[in-house]
């Protein structure tokens, strides 16, 4: 299609297009003229497409060209309808296309087409000034030369002049224009990646008004026009691809969530009528391993969670549990942690020697493409709202150890480096494992002296898991017999009583939907528990054996999260003094393990 025929169409479509009765963008283009200036009117491209669907599909396939001819088409609407020729020009920006793609299905047929993906934005730059028009100007007989620069190009040079040949050429800052500039990246969303693929990224640029509309770790739903730019450090010619990014906005949750259907719903509903419910929930995880009975309700109370609180104050209180497994090698704590991966809703499995820069936590860090800062996400960041499993903590990066306490518990991390200072989400579950530091676990020792964790860090975990790989003669011939039959492939042996399918649903329906209160009789169990606790826990200390972990006000946040936790997985709205019961009983169990006596 020609462009002016393709002005004159979107000029029509401006016009003509109504919804109730109101022309939707006729009223969009007189709003810019209003007090709060806006740069762009953005166009639902599902109205152009049932208005005029071949313009809309000029848009998809030639975009640069749609795009230029919808910007023009606003500047004579200003002219012609409302008297306007002062105002600079103002971006078309698309949204809502056909069809949604993931990073990893971006291909060579999408070059220079216009494409919208979803992902998770992993980094963002620094705002630097690009230069969109540069003007040259030669010394000599002062004839001025306009390069329109495109933003994921090299920045094009007039050397010579086009009148007079001389060589004395200069950028004139002055008369050149310059926009905001921004690049990000964006992968897959952990959740749209089946266990172990890889997540792919691909960089954007926004440009002029949406820079800084969106941070690491914030799910979006981005359209843009794919280029593909050849990369200039190399001697073979590699190529790699950017999306020039057209619209940008943050993905609704409707499309981010499960879908749970009514069907689903009912199944749910029926699921959390049984009497075993509990036990059947426990039971679906990780059934491949054999035992671990507490260990494996302690990750289904993490999985569940417990209700965030926000204070008057603003003081935030998380709901979310965080788990330890702390043992000698080959116990199957690796294994644990990869299986929840693969059942729990928006999940990420990394372990603490992560290569990323950006580790667990976030960094700041040196952009090879643009040389400037760029704030990186990592882990938990990722995973904000869902559950980072985290193999060998111990192993984490100075850097990480510096900033995780915070993540864990005000559950955001803040980067202060270099002009970037923010502050990032980070409300996820962390379920982690950690090797001892010498080979194998003394239960005779206290824990802090084994693993190289500050107690710090320790106290941040709401249930720490010691598991001893110490010969048990019926044990190990019971856990023989369970991997053997694993192996053998005896279906029933690794099939969960819940299906996975299912159980990932209901984990995600009961936080959406089941809030439970604590009920007197179980706020009455705890108190006394934690009494009697501080109790034992001064004789103890006077005694000498001075315990590895002392109760404190943390493990009575711990118990009431717990508490909820188990009602949640009953879908029951209230706390009851058995589910307090259960929590105490769990607990106990870890303290005793880690006890010193
Ligand atoms: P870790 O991370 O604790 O060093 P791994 O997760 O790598 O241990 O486990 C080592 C191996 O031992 C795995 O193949 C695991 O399946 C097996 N294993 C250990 N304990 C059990 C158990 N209780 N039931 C089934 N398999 C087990
Ligand atoms: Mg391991």
């Amino acid at each position: 299609m020609e462009r002016e025929e393709m002005i004159e169409r979107f000029v029509k479509f401006f016009r003509e297009y109504t919804e109730e009765e109101e022309p939707l963008y006729l009223g969009k283009i007189k709003d810019l003229l209003t007090v709060t200036p806006k740069r762009s009117v953005t166009i639902n491209w599902m109205h152009l497409n049932s208005y005029d669907p071949e313009l809309a599909n000029e848009i998809l396939e030639h975009p640069e060209e749609g795009i230029g001819a919808a910007e023009d088409a606003i500047q004579i609407i200003l002219r012609e309808e409302f008297l306007r020729e002062d105002l600079p020009r103002i971006h078309a920006r698309f949204h809502n296309l056909p069809e949604t793609l993931l990073v990893k299905d971006i291909g060579a047929e999408h070059i220079n087409k216009l494409i919208q993906v979803e992902g998770v934005i992993t980094r963002v730059t620094e705002i630097k000034p690009f230069v969109s028009k540069a003007v040259f100007v030669c010394k000599d007989c002062g004839n001025e030369m306009v390069v329109t620069q495109r933003p994921y190009e090299g920045f094009t040079v007039i050397k010579k002049c086009e009148v007079c040949g001389s060589k004395n050429v200069t950028l004139d800052v002055d008369k050149s224009s310059f926009v905001n500039f921004q690049m990000f990246r964006i992968q897959d969303r952990p959740e749209t990646l089946k266990g172990g693929q890889m997540p792919r990224f691909i960089d954007g640029i926004l440009l002029d008004d949406i820079v800084d509309t969106a941070m690491p770790g914030d799910r979006v739903l981005v359209t843009g026009i794919l280029r593909v730019v050849q990369e200039r450090r190399e001697k073979t010619p590699v190529f790699r691809k950017i999306l020039e990014v057209n619209h940008i906005e943050p993905v609704s949750r409707e499309i981010e969530e499960l879908e749970i259907t009514p069907e689903d719903e009912q199944k749910i509903r029926e699921l959390a009528k049984r009497k075993d419910i509990v036990e059947a929930i426990v039971d679906s995880i990780a059934p491949a391993i054999y035992g671990y009975r507490e260990v494996k309700k302690g990750i289904a109370l993490a999985l569940f969670g417990g209700v965030p609180r926000t204070l008057p104050d603003g003081t935030r209180l998380r709901g979310d549990i965080h788990v330890l497994l702390v043992g000698d090698p080959g116990v199957a704590k690796s294994q644990i942690l990869r299986y929840v991966s693969n059942l729990a809703p928006r999940a990420i499995y990394t372990s603490g020697k992560s290569s990323s820069a950006a580790g667990l936590t976030a960094a700041a860090v040196r952009d090879e493409f643009t040389g400037g800062w760029v704030l990186e996400a990592g882990a938990l960041v990722l995973a904000d709202g869902g559950y980072a499993l985290i193999d060998e903590l111990d192993k984490m990066s100075d850097r990480d150890r510096s900033v995780i306490h915070e993540a864990l518990e005000q559950q955001t991390i803040s980067i202060s480096k270099a002009g970037i200072t923010a502050t990032l989400n980070a409300r996820t579950t962390v379920i982690a494992a950690a090797n001892p530091k010498h080979g194998r676990f003394n239960r005779m020792k206290p824990l802090f002296e084994q693993i190289d964790l500050p107690p710090t860090l320790l106290s941040r975990f709401d249930l720490i898991f010691v598991l001893v790989d110490e010969p048990d003669e019926k044990l190990d011939s019971e856990i023989a017999r369970h991997i053997l039959r694993v192996r053998r492939g005896e279906s029933e042996v690794v099939t969960p009583k819940i299906s996975h399918e299912l159980l990932r649903k209901y984990i995600a329906y009961a936080k959406k939907n089941v809030h439970p209160v604590i009920s007197e009789e179980a706020m009455e169990e705890i108190e006394k528990y934690y009494v009697r606790m501080r109790r034992s826990a001064k004789k103890g200390s006077e005694n000498e054996g001075i315990r590895p972990i002392p109760i404190t006000a943390r493990q009575l946040e711990a118990l009431i999260r717990l508490s909820e936790a188990h009602a949640r997985m009953r879908l029951s709205p209230i706390v009851t003094r058995e589910d307090a019961r259960e929590a105490i009983k769990l607990m106990e169990y870890t303290l005793r393990q880690i006890a010193t006596d």
